[in-house]
């Protein structure tokens, strides 16, 4: 009898911790790399979640793999959002198109021109496919077609869906692209897209909590270094696609962001010292360094799971994050932007090593070896074994706060 009690306890503590971790609106980096094909760095994406809302922005090579290592269904899914239509950030669209089609939330599918053609040639041509599928439950095309809405973006501007507010503006780009903010609770997260300096960024980007930015420019382990120049306006010499450094990080102050998140990397290692040392000629908030499953989440509310039973509140979210399995923004508090309000300092905390040792140092040596890892630590052993020797210590997995 007493057992039932203790399950019964368990299960009400899974599900408070489940609602208090929904409660906050989150960015989860579902690729981080492409154009390259890297088994380390899926195609870029990012899943945006606040309490039941999930929305997906862009959709490269690796989407459902990676959302389903996260146990996201494309079911759930409300919003399926592009910054742009250049190939690998919107090479899995037709097949999580379809997927929501078939089953699942009325979904809002929007971007910049040539979305909904690209919607209309992928239901001319699956017709006879999806047909198909539909006629197994009775159903026509006819019968789904209420079930999405798609919609060219074009200018600035907001629009809901469910309860995220999304609001968007064009950016500089070799095609029309958009960058977008998500605003829910006290958070806001803002996705660059692809593109160059653009004065229409920092306007939108404004005191958010998280620019998750083009990585243009990141030096890679063991390349030379690049020179840029720290004023960040491009000069306009000749067309490009994406920022340099200098550019990136002229934005992110001129937003007065507070935490910076790169991502996108043709790369799989990233000389992260070189890289924030550029950006530092600009930008003075927290850096993050994106990585294939990352969930960025605000201290704001955040309670500790440790802490729940005495009800003190915590803002620092190591604990909370921790237990969700995935990866962890991994900054300490830089040098705060003088601008920046005392009372909405962000805190990102990197999960504890003491804690990882608790879970996986079997051997008791102060280190986790291959056979050791567990979950994300295991897949992305061998990234974050920087010097390769066949164990991740304290030193290599903090590497990434600078
Ligand atoms: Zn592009």
């Amino acid at each position: 009898m007493k057992n039932h009690w203790v399950l019964i306890l368990l299960f009400l503590g899974t599900q408070l911790f489940a609602q208090e971790n929904n409660s906050q609106l989150t960015a989860t980096i579902i690729g981080s790399g492409s154009p390259k094909y890297n088994t380390e760095r899926s195609g870029p994406s990012v899943l945006i979640s606040y309490k039941n809302t999930r929305i997906l922005v862009d959709m490269g090579n690796g989407t459902q793999a990676n959302l389903d290592k996260i146990d996201t269904k494309i079911k759930d899914i409300d919003g399926l959002l592009f910054t742009h239509h250049h190939l690998d950030h919107n090479e899995e669209l037709a097949p999580i198109f379809i997927q929501s089609l078939l089953g699942g939330n009325r979904t809002i599918i929007a971007g910049p021109e040539q979305t909904t053609s690209i919607i209309d040639h992928i239901l001319s041509i699956y017709k006879e496919d999806i047909d198909y599928r539909l006629s197994k439950s009775g159903r026509t095309l006819t019968d789904v077609t209420s079930k999405y809405e798609a919609k060219n973006l074009t200018g600035n501007n907001t629009f809901q869906i469910g309860d995220i507010t999304v609001s968007y503006t064009p950016v500089n780009h070799t095609i029309a692209t958009l960058a977008y903010r998500f605003d829910a609770g006290d958070t806001s997260i803002v996705i660059s897209g692809d593109l160059t300096y653009s004065e229409s960024l920092p306007i939108l980007a404004k005191n958010a909590d998280y620019l998750i930015m083009d990585s243009g420019g990141a030096i890679a382990l063991g390349s030379k270094r690049k020179e840029t120049k720290t004023n960040g306006k491009n000069n306009g010499a000749k067309e490009k696609a994406h920022v340099n450094l200098a550019e990136s990080s002229q934005m992110a102050k001129e937003s007065n962001v507070k935490t910076l998140v790169l991502t996108h990397f043709n790369v799989t290692d990233i000389d992260e010292d070189a890289t924030t040392a550029e950006l530092r000629k600009n930008y003075l908030g927290n850096i993050i360094y994106g990585e294939d499953l990352m969930t960025l989440q605000s201290s704001h509310n955040s309670t500790s799971s440790e802490n729940s039973n005495s009800g003190v509140r915590n803002t620092n979210n190591l604990e909370n994050t921790e237990t969700t399995q995935q990866s962890v923004p991994n900054t300490k508090p830089v040098k705060q932007n003088q601008q920046e309000s005392n009372s909405q300092k962000t805190k990102n905390t990197a999960p504890s090593f003491r804690k990882m040792l608790e879970n996986m140092d079997t051997n008791n040596d102060g280190k986790i070896s291959k056979s050791e890892a567990k979950g994300k630590l295991k897949e992305n052993f061998n990234m974050r074994d920087k010097n390769k020797d066949g164990y991740i210590t304290e030193d290599e997995l903090t590497k990434r706060n600078r």
